[in-house]
């Protein structure tokens, strides 16, 4: 199988601003910010969306919602506010099969999404 665009960005092959790493997770900034503070998190582990992840990958999942809500702390959005989002599947317009969590905030946001 081919490495997806975000195993490249874990694997150093394509470059990114990375603002957060360790064992398990990885961030760096979105390419195309839809906000001040525009964070990508994904697992370093190939999951391909929160649909396919397994029982065992429970670990993984909850280390990467606590690792989002410190980067948003390091960033400086935690008290003013953000939002998590995952897409999940075509009807939520996700682009890259890898699971990834966006870390948005540093403007106020509508609500229902679009
Ligand atoms: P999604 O639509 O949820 O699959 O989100 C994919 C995100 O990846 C989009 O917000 C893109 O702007 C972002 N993206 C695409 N290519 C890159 C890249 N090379 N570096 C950082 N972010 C990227």
């Amino acid at each position: 199988m081919s490495k997806t665009l975000f195993e490249k960005i874990i694997s150093r092959e394509i470059p990114a601003t990375i603002v957060y790493e360790d064992d398990l997770v990885l961030a760096f900034r979105d390419i195309n910010p839809q906000a001040p503070q525009h964070v990508l998190i994904v697992p370093k582990k190939p999951i391909t969306r929160i649909a396919a992840a397994k029982p065992e990958d429970h670990q993984i999942l909850g280390h990467l919602l606590l690792k989002a809500a410190e980067v948003a702390r390091q960033l400086g959005i935690a008290e003013s506010g953000f939002r998590l989002v995952f897409n999940n599947g075509p009807h939520a317009g996700e682009a890259v099969p890898h699971l990834h969590c966006h870390i948005i905030g540093g403007r106020a946001m509508g609500w229902p999404p679009g």
